[in-house]
């Protein structure tokens, strides 16, 4: 298993030591890593492996037959000691966005009582799929009641939390807990101070103020009960 040096909070680390424990000629699995993989409608992290006869791009980070799998143009061999580097400007935007994101998605829950159907993000522009239909009106009230949200500055703190208490704290509508396996115990949790708590693997910022602003720049019909939204942050 490869340690995820990202987890429970240290999100803002941009490189690390590893040594490489298994070499496919397109892939390694190492036995840490800062880089994260797929998953959770978040991208995988880009960057560079470096070690003394290579500097190799990362192009693409999976979790595979349970490994997590980081793929690059030339593989070290098993055993090399390698220095990890992400892509920390794609990373960044990825956890502003992805924060972006959860609050939202809460706006959304505490305003319409619509719950999160799906979200894509991305470095430049991310969508959210909602559980209802949307209005101009909707549309201006969920970005501008976002907005305050980030002016406030609140701080999202990140911890593993024992499933149970999880469950029992997260707000109705924030947690698909029934996709997440039993199995899977601690949770990686998400907390937006006084706002917001739910679990989530992925990455994201210390405090809303780093989202700075968001706007809505498009919607979508998605069917008879789901629209979607695309936003972008300043
Ligand atoms: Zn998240």
């Amino acid at each position: 298993m490869t340690e995820t040096l990202y987890l429970p909070d240290n999100e803002y680390e941009k490189t690390f030591d590893a040594e490489v424990r298994q070499s496919e000629g397109r892939y390694v699995v190492l036995d840490r890593t800062l880089f994260y993989k797929e998953g959770g409608g978040q991208p995988a992290d880009k960057g560079t492996l470096k070690w003394e006869n290579g500097r190799p791009k990362v192009t693409d980070v999976q979790k595979e037959h349970g490994q997590i799998r980081h793929y690059v143009e030339r593989a070290p061999s098993e055993g090399t000691n390698v220095r990890g580097e992400i892509d920390w400007e794609r990373r960044y935007s990825h956890m502003r966005m992805h924060t972006a994101q959860h609050v939202i998605s809460k706006v959304a829950l505490d305003l319409y009582g619509a719950e999160t159907e799906g979200n894509q993000i991305h470095a430049d522009r991310s969508r959210i799929d909602f559980g209802m239909k949307l209005t101009d009106q909707k549309v201006r009230e969920l970005e501008q009641r976002t907005n305050e949200i980030i002016d406030k500055d609140l701080k999202v703190e990140k911890s593993q939390m024992e499933r149970g208490t999880a469950e029992d704290e997260t707000p109705e509508g924030r947690g698909l807990f029934n996709l997440i396996p039993d199995s899977v115990d601690p949770l990686r949790m998400v907390r937006i101070e006084g706002f917001d708590l739910c679990p989530c693997g992925g990455t994201h910022v210390d405090a809303t103020g780093e989202l700075k602003g968001l706007d809505i720049v498009g919607t979508e019909n998605k069917g008879s009960e789901v629209d979607r939204i695309e936003f972008k942050l300043d």
